[in-house]
């Protein structure tokens, strides 16, 4: 079996996370996980210095804690750093600040996607939601500051059972297609978020069908992420996201130290 490496984890230093990281760790040990990678929240579309506090202080807090777990974890640094095109200096100078290991890039919610929370959202509203995203998604892989583009399909997660039976996603391909162009002209990664399998969603961000295209597209860089905001979640269902990136014909996968891949076989 892979060596499991968990490279997308929240902790307190999250603005919407309170399990302490020493909690993350104890639990990626108890999981037999070979490290994993806190990437804290900084949005940069609704900045301000808290952001800039927490992650300082989850950064004190990982280099405290690092000579507890030497030679059972492997432990780095990254951030989840959001919405990047809101301000691309300010998200350029937020990377810079600190000796990242690994930035992952997203995006989540925006003015242009209203109503994406909403359950009640039907299909017609939820494909302009989609369209918007992924136009969005573009912004941001082609700003290029970051190694990984995290949860591909993440709007997913908010649709209804209903809504996300009617959505035809085929009519999305040619969009995603443009974003993996971009990425992979770049050297940059995908990440396989698989949160999903654990939630009411039931199917990771993104599905097999996405990766596959990615790696004939010529991807080879992909990450594992478990998202977990609480530590019971840390690792969960990365072997299964690992048999994944096999079914779509990867042979290694990547965690990052310094702003590298370094790769792990499947
Ligand atoms: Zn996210
Ligand atoms: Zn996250």
């Amino acid at each position: 079996m892979a060596a499991l490496f968990d490279s997308h984890t929240h902790s307190v230093y999250s603005h919407d996370c309170d399990t302490p990281l020493q909690e993350n760790l104890a639990a990626a040990a108890k999981q037999g996980l070979l490290g994993l990678c806190t990437t804290d929240h900084c949005e940069v579309n609704c900045f301000d210095a808290v952001w800039l506090q927490r992650l300082q202080s989850g950064r004190q807090q990982l280099a405290a804690l690092r000579p507890q777990w030497a030679g059972q974890l492997v432990l780095t640094q990254g951030i989840e750093l959001a919405y990047p095109q809101a301000d691309p200096v300010l998200a350029r100078q937020i990377i810079a600040a600190a000796p990242y290991d690994f930035v992952l890039g997203s995006m989540h919610g925006s003015p242009a996607k209203k109503g994406m929370f909403d359950p009640a959202t039907g299909p017609r509203r939820f494909a302009q939601i989609l369209r918007t995203y992924f136009g969005e998604l573009l912004q941001v892989v082609q700003l290029d500051c970051f190694d990984v583009l995290a949860h591909l399909t993440y709007p997913l997660r908010y649709a209804s059972p209903q809504t996300a039976a009617a959505l035809d996603l085929l009519a999305f391909d040619r969009q995603i297609d443009e974003i993996f162009a971009v990425l992979i002209k770049n050297g940059r990664g995908l990440e396989l978020n698989v949160s999903g399998l654990y939630q009411s969603y039931g199917k990771p961000f993104p599905t097999v069908g996405y990766l596959r295209r990615f790696y004939q597209l010529g991807g080879r860089i992909v990450t594992l992420g478990s998202d977990a905001h609480h530590s019971a979640d840390i690792g969960r269902q990365l072997a299964a996201g690992a048999q994944l990136l096999r079914q779509a014909g990867f042979t290694a996968y990547c965690y990052f130290r310094g702003r590298r891949p370094v790769f792990l076989d499947l």
